[in-house]
């Protein structure tokens, strides 16, 4: 069975950066549909590409997967593009895609860029392994609930850049300022530029420098190092301070530093 349905990948920022099959697919369907029409046209007349557009966004995706799946039964081919990169990377397109399974529709990728996979391509790293957590959440807690969970991998997280220095800073006081961070700034692009260090280090380097653009962070996993009891006891004040209960702060530091559950309670009982 021919594709009915493709998913295409467009470039994070260097309109160079389609793949030809991207563009022979985007020329041929009959219909394009896109997060913003404004953005993805720019794209379009870089490449003489005519197929109709149409919107599909967080806030109309329900009814655009019923127009979409009607396109597609009465025989015509449509394509998903985001405004960047992999549609569905912290973009919409899960509802649709559900759908379109529901209905036996046949989905084609057309892979591409991806802020996350050229980021990564860029790291030093012991291993494989990563988790990707999208969006950071914005509430302190939550931040760091989420990172300690990660926190068995190097942990990549997209950001915006007026949240970077405060993200930073929970970092800081919730893993240690030794934390390992790289931040990438607008990848693909003029100012494109990778930043490795201490979390203080990057916090010092964003305070003085440009911040503007598109970022992806990754907090890299932390090695295991024997921690003083003074040490440990200040890191469950801070936890207690940003409103864990006892008994999170002790969860979050055992899984940290390797640490006996038991011991830590009883310093956190000091
Ligand atoms: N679908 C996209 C992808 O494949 O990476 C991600 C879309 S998400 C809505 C946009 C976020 O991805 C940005 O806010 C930024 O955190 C990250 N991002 C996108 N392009 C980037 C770039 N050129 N450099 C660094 N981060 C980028």
């Amino acid at each position: 069975m021919s594709a009915q349905f493709y998913i295409v990948a467009t470039p994070i920022g260097n309109l160079g950066d389609i793949t030809l099959r991207a563009l022979e697919v985007l020329k041929s369907v009959d219909y394009i549909a896109c997060e913003d029409t404004r953005v993805t046209r720019v794209l379009l007349e870089k490449y003489n590409i005519t197929s109709k557009v149409f919107d599909c966004h967080k806030f109309n995706e329900k009814e655009r997967s019923e127009k979409i799946i009607s396109l597609i039964k009465s025989g015509k081919t449509v394509a998903l593009v985001s405004d960047a990169g992999t549609p569905l990377i912290s973009d919409p397109g899960s509802v649709l895609i559900k759908e379109l399974h529901k209905n036996n529709i046949t989905i084609t990728s057309i892979p591409g860029a991806c802020a996350i996979t050229a980021f990564l391509s860029m790291l030093p790293r012991e291993n494989e392994e990563f988790a990707f957590i999208g969006f950071i959440p914005r509430s302190k807690k939550e931040q760091t609930e989420i990172l300690t969970k990660c926190s068995h991998t190097n942990c990549i997280f997209y950001e915006s850049p007026n949240r970077l220095i405060a993200t930073l800073k929970n970092i800081s006081d919730s893993f240690g300022t030794d934390s390992q961070i790289a931040v990438a700034r607008e990848l693909t692009k003029m100012y494109e530029e990778v930043k490795i260090g201490n979390v203080s280090e990057i916090i010092d380097y964003f305070e003085t420098h440009t911040l503007k653009g598109e970022l992806a962070v990754m907090l890299f996993k932390k090695e295991l190092k024997n921690e003083s009891d003074e040490e440990l006891i200040n890191k469950i004040k801070l936890l207690k301070e940003e409103g864990f209960s006892i008994k999170d702060a002790v969860k979050i530091i055992s899984v940290l530093y390797g640490e006996n559950k038991n011991k830590i309670y009883k310093l956190a009982m000091k």
